[in-house]
């Protein structure tokens, strides 16, 4: 079958979606690699917070109080901004991780 190619003006829009919509879709079954938090060496500066794209950090009363794993879709971001000198967030296989 010989298909023809379609040019970049030829191609559909991909999807928009209204920023703020996180909490609309749970897409902790994407993850491959999961996030884990250490309590004890967190300074809960709230960066990784406010950096997930997910809304899967929570927070009370100022301090991070869990990673609602049905968010959490590994990105890995929340690991990459946490203080290098605090490192209190490491990433580590699904399948390594306890359940
Ligand atoms: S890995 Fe971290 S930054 Fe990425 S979705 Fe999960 S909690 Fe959020
Ligand atoms: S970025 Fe690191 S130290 Fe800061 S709140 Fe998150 S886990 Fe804690």
């Amino acid at each position: 079958m010989n298909k023809k190619k379609l040019g970049y003006k030829e191609l559909p829009a991909g999807d928009l979606l209204e920023a703020g919509t996180a909490l609309d879709f749970e897409t902790g079954s994407w993850r491959s690699d999961r996030p884990i938090h250490d309590e004890e060496k967190c300074i809960n500066c709230l960066i990784c917070w406010a950096y997930c794209p997910d809304s899967a950090i929570k927070v009370e009363d100022g301090k991070v109080k869990e990673i609602d794993l049905r968010y959490c879709k590994g990105c890995g971001i929340c690991a990459q901004v946490c203080p290098p000198k605090i490192k209190a967030i490491t990433m580590v296989e699904e399948n390594k991780a306890e359940k």
